[in-house]
C-alpha cells in the first residue's frame, strides 16, 4: 500500500538551481508531449486511420528519439513521467465518472505550480538523493530534510513542489499493512454541511466547524491581495513584474498556504479521530451533495473541503481496518424522519432555506408524521447510522 508524506526540504545553492532547472524541464516535456499528442491525433483523423491514434508508447518513443543534446544533461525520468501524466489526464478527460475533469492544457511558467516528479529518488545518509542525469557536470548534492520520513520502505515517486516558502517534497513509500486497530461496534454518521461537520460521538451530537474565524479572516485578506494585483496589472500592462507586484504575488501565496495548512489539520485530525473512535463510519455520497446545491454556494462548499474528506475517509478506513458506508446518492437523510421513518413531499420538503410552507427555519426539522421536534443535522446523523446498521444486517 502506498502512504505518502511531505516533508519540507532544503536544497544548498547548487541544488535550488537544479530543481529550478528541473521544473522548467517537466513543463517543458509536458507542454511537449502535449502538442505531440495533439499533432497525431490531428493525423489520425485527416488520414481516418484509427491505428495513427496516439498513446503514451507513441507519444514517448517520438520525443525520446527527438531529444536536443542539452536535454541529456536532465533527468530523463521527468520526461517519462511527463508523458505518463499528458496520457492520464486525458484518460481522466475521457472518464464518465470524472464529469469536472477539464480537458489537458498547456502549462504556463506564470499560471502553473513549480513542479516536477521522479521516481529514482532515494534516501541515503537521511538526505535525499535524486537521479543524477547522464550527461550533467558538476557536483551532485543530497537534499536536506526536516525530518525523516514517516514510513519506512521504498519510494516509489518523489514529487518535488516550490510553495511559497521554499521546497517540499511529497515521498510516496511502498508499506506493508500495519496491524489493524481492535474492532470497534461503534457506529458514526457524518453529516458534511457549509461550514461545519455534524457527527455522533456514542451518543452526544458534536459539531466541528471548518469556516474558522481565522480562516475566514485569511479569505478576505486573499481577495484583498486579489484586487490589489489586479489594480497593478491594469494600472501597467506588460511589465507588471515591478518590485510591489512580486511583495503582493508572495503575501498573497503565503495567505494561500496558511489556508492549506489549517485546512490540512482540521481535516486530517477530524478523519483519523473518526476512524480510531468508530468500527463503522457513515457518510453521504458528497458528489451527489455537491451536484444538488446551487452555483452562489459553490465557494463555500469548496471551502467546507468535501471532496478532500471523502477520500481521505477512504484512504484511512482501509488503512485502519475500518467500514466505511457511502450513503447512496438517492437516500434522503434530510426529509426522512429519524424517529418513525416518514419522508417528506411536496410542500412539506425541507430546502436550504427551510421550509416556507410550514413557516420552520433552516435548521428544524418538525416531523408531522409523528410530531417530533429535531435539530436538522441532527436527525441527518441518526439517518446516517440507522442506514449502515441497515446495511451491515443484510450484509
Ligand atoms: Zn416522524
Amino acid at each position: 500500500m502506498l502512504r505518502t508524506h511531505k516533508v519540507r526540504c532544503y536544497p544548498n545553492a547548487t541544488m535550488q538551481l537544479t530543481l529550478k532547472q528541473a521544473c522548467d524541464y517537466r513543463r517543458y516535456c509536458y507542454n511537449q508531449a502535449l502538442a505531440t499528442w495533439n499533432d497525431m491525433y490531428d493525423e489520425s483523423v485527416i488520414l481516418e486511420d484509427k491505428h495513427l491514434r496516439p498513446n503514451e508508447r507513441k507519444v514517448r518513443d517520438e520525443l525520446v528519439a527527438n531529444k536536443a543534446d542539452w536535454q541529456f544533461s536532465r533527468s530523463a525520468r521527468i520526461l517519462q513521467l511527463a508523458v505518463h501524466d499528458v496520457a492520464q489526464a486525458w484518460k481522466n478527460f475521457f472518464n464518465p465518472k470524472m464529469p469536472d475533469h477539464a480537458k489537458p492544457r498547456f502549462k504556463s511558467r506564470k499560471h502553473s505550480h513549480q513542479v516536477f516528479k521522479t521516481d529514482r529518488a532515494t534516501i541515503v545518509a537521511g538526505k535525499l538523493r535524486l537521479d543524477k542525469p547522464l550527461d550533467y557536470q558538476g557536483p551532485w548534492y543530497g537534499i536536506r530534510l526536516a525530518e525523516t520520513p514517516r514510513w519506512e520502505g521504498t519510494i516509489r515517486l518523489a514529487t518535488i513542489v516550490e510553495e511559497a516558502d521554499g521546497y517540499y517534497v511529497s515521498l510516496s513509500i511502498e508499506v506493508e499493512q500495519p496491524k489493524p486497530l481492535p474492532a470497534s461496534e461503534r457506529v458514526c454518521g457524518v453529516d458534511a454541511n457549509i461550514g461545519k461537520y455534524v457527527y455522533n460521538d456514542g451518543d452526544t451530537m458534536t459539531s466541528l466547524p471548518v469556516l474558522t474565524a481565522k480562516l475566514i479572516s485569511l479569505y478576505d485578506r486573499i481577495s484583498l491581495y486579489q484586487r490589489q494585483l489586479a489594480r497593478k496589472r491594469r494600472a501597467n500592462p506588460g511589465h507588471f513584474l515591478s518590485k510591489h507586484y512580486r511583495a503582493t504575488k508572495t503575501k498573497l501565496r503565503r495567505a494561500y498556504q496558511k489556508v492549506t495548512r489549517i485546512q490540512n489539520d482540521l481535516l486530517q485530525k477530524l478523519t483519523t479521530m473518526l476512524v480510531r473512535s468508530n468500527g463503522t463510519i457513515a457518510i453521504e455520497d458528497l458528489d451527489a451533495k455537491h451536484m444538488k446545491m446551487n452555483k452562489r454556494l459553490a465557494k463555500n462548499l469548496h471551502r467546507s473541503l468535501f471532496g478532500r474528506f471523502k477520500v481521505l475517509m477512504q484512504d484511512k478506513a482501509t488503512w485502519y481496518g475500518r467500514t466505511l458506508v457511502l450513503v447512496d446518492r438517492f437516500f434522503p437523510s434530510t426529509q426522512q424522519c429519524s424517529h418513525c421513518g416518514v419522508v417528506k413531499t411536496g410542500v412539506d420538503k425541507l430546502t436550504l432555506a427551510g421550509n416556507q410552507y410550514h413557516h420552520t427555519k433552516h435548521h428544524e426539522f418538525h416531523c408531522y408524521g409523528c410530531g417530533i421536534r429535531l435539530d436538522r443535522d441532527q436527525n441527518a446523523v441518526l439517518n446516517l447510522i440507522q442506514y449502515a446498521q441497515g446495511q451491515a444486517m443484510s450484509s
